[in-house]
């Protein structure tokens, strides 16, 4: 176990908030030197990736597609090694990918919302219907979705 050290960051330049945490040498340095609580400094991380190919970000929520790796043994997988398929939204060539790696980071908290929009949909295997909590969309659907998305950006 490494050594932990007492941080304290009175006002943390993202959000404001006075931040007190115990943390390994590496970490507590790069928090004092950013001037940010963990939650700030964990969340402009995946800002700063934001362009990342493998960084998925669907309904609020921050997803990594890691390689897929056929001998990895499905408890060492994201998600339990379950398949997902992917519809990219950002007009990459490639742009429908299937999984069984994806890892999540969980909702993106609303202050990093318009930083971190999101990229992609679910979709089935096909990746001509969307898929999402649960409910299958038409593709009418989708299409209606990425309308309401780029008009919102405008
Ligand atoms: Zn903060």
């Amino acid at each position: 176990m490494s050594e932990r050290y007492n941080t304290h960051i009175a006002q943390c330049r993202e959000c404001g908030e006075e931040h007190f945490g115990n943390w390994c040498e590496e970490v507590s340095a790069a928090l004092v030197e950013a001037q940010l609580c963990w939650s700030c400094f964990f969340w402009l991380r995946h800002v700063q990736q934001a362009g990342a190919p493998n960084q998925v970000r669907v309904e609020g929520q921050l997803y990594y597609i890691l390689p897929d790796n056929a001998t990895q043994v499905v408890s060492a997988k994201g998600s339990g090694g379950l398949t997902f398929h992917l519809k990219f939204l950002d007009g990459r060539a490639e742009s429908f990918v299937t999984t069984t790696n994806l890892w999540t980071c969980g909702p993106i908290p609303e202050a990093f919302r318009d930083r971190l929009p999101d990229n992609a949909v679910f979709t089935d295997h096909k990746g001509e219907r969307l898929v999402a909590r649960g409910a299958i969309r038409s593709w009418e659907e989708i299409e209606r979705y990425i309308e309401q998305r780029e008009r919102r950006r405008k």
